[in-house]
């Protein structure tokens, strides 16, 4: 049987090089190939003119560059935020969201196809799980939404808020939220392989401080992420002050309880000394309430921690609504009368079902 050609994006600059000494051959070559599709974004063969012909012959007899496929594409009425569902090779698909704010553009990455993790409110969580995917399918994405941007199609709103942003000619990405389907520390050794490939500072180079990781609680990922020193933010879903209350929104948290999630999250910030930002998806008359905010307030006074407010998001699986301007603000002022920084999320791309806990591989 024929081996199996490797997944490129799969690979580290490390192991791309090594290969080439393998196969008997400078590791420049290596290097020059990484360039090719990190920094120039080909990956036509017959276009790398600068590799040497006996290794671009073996190259491509060995490395194969499995992008996703575009199944469907929306975008938002306001411009700002497209989604595209892709396809997988094994036929199953994934979501993946370009965000636009003034100045930056943000991809927002699955990491696994579905979830089973099961958050009530969440789309994707309403799926069930299927599969993790590879740290190339994770890299793919990101990919993905790199070459729509060097593409630069933009809408005519998107062109004027690009035009804000001083890098608007030569658009790559830079920014990059582990928000989109699955739970990241579930698929912890996928998603920091395909992490440390897009930090790569000769290819993408994203910046640690750009990437945000999202977890709904997964404790022994957190401790991990800890004690591995990994230099991103991260993102801890919270949605209840109280254990009872948390458990009826996030079912994983009878497994990894609400004490042992804030233990979990004191010795990241004591370990990195970095702060965490707690999600809170806001449910009116559910979570919303200033007695809640009281209790969010007691939870996390004196932890370095931000609380971003994220009003409910519809799916179709979950009957709450979100929560008024007003409400929120008041729920924004009890946490600042405990020193507690927060914000309230804007809202974007709800109109094509491509807001936080919406994506769901449907063809809205
Ligand atoms: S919110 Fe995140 S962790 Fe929870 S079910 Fe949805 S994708 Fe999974």
């Amino acid at each position: 049987m024929e081996p199996a050609l490797h997944n490129f994006y799969d690979l580290t600059r490390d192991e791309l090089l090594a290969l080439a000494s393998r196969w008997g051959f400078p590791p420049v070559h290596a290097a020059r190939l990484w360039s090719y599709v990190y920094l120039a974004g080909v990956e036509d063969w017959a276009a790398m003119d600068e590799l040497p012909a006996r290794y671009r012959a073996k190259a491509e007899g060995e490395l194969q560059f499995r992008r996703l496929g575009t199944a469907h594409e929306t975008h938002s009425s306001d411009g700002f935020t497209r989604k595209y569902l892709l396809a997988l090779p094994d036929a199953a698909r994934i979501e993946t969201v370009l965000m636009r704010y003034t100045g930056r553009v943000t991809a927002c990455i699955s990491s696994q196809v579905g979830c089973a993790m099961g958050c009530v409110f969440c789309a994707t969580g309403q799926m069930g799980f299927m599969r993790h995917l590879t740290a190339g399918e994770i890299v793919a994405q990101a990919m993905h939404v790199d070459a729509v941007l060097r593409g630069t199609q933009h809408t005519a709103a998107l062109a004027q808020a690009a035009a804000a942003s001083p890098h608007a000619r030569h658009e790559r990405l830079r920014n990059l939220v582990l928000m989109g389907m699955g739970e990241p520390l579930h698929n912890y050794d996928a998603v920091m392989r395909a992490i440390d490939i897009l930090r790569d500072p000769n290819g993408l180079a994203l910046a640690a401080k750009r990437i945000t990781l999202s977890t709904v609680g997964v404790v022994p990922g957190i401790m991990r992420l800890a004690d591995e020193a990994r230099p991103f933010h991260l993102a801890v879903s919270l949605h209840g002050a109280t254990q009872a209350e948390r458990a009826t929104l996030v079912p994983v948290a009878k497994k990894w309880p609400l004490d042992e999630l804030m233990d979990a999250c004191r010795y990241y910030i004591g370990k990195q000394q970095r702060r965490i930002f707690y999600e809170w998806t806001l449910i009116e008359g559910k979570n919303d309430t200033v007695e809640t905010a009281h209790a969010v307030g007691q939870l996390l006074r004196g932890q370095l921690a931000q609380v971003n407010l994220i009003p409910l998001n519809p799916t179709p699986g979950y009957a709450g609504e979100p929560t008024g301007r007003e409400a929120a603000k008041q729920f924004q002022a009890v946490l600042a009368d405990y020193g507690l920084p927060s914000t309230v999320r804007q809202r974007r791309g709800i109109d094509i079902a491509a807001g936080c806990g919406q994506l769901a591989v449907a063809r809205r």
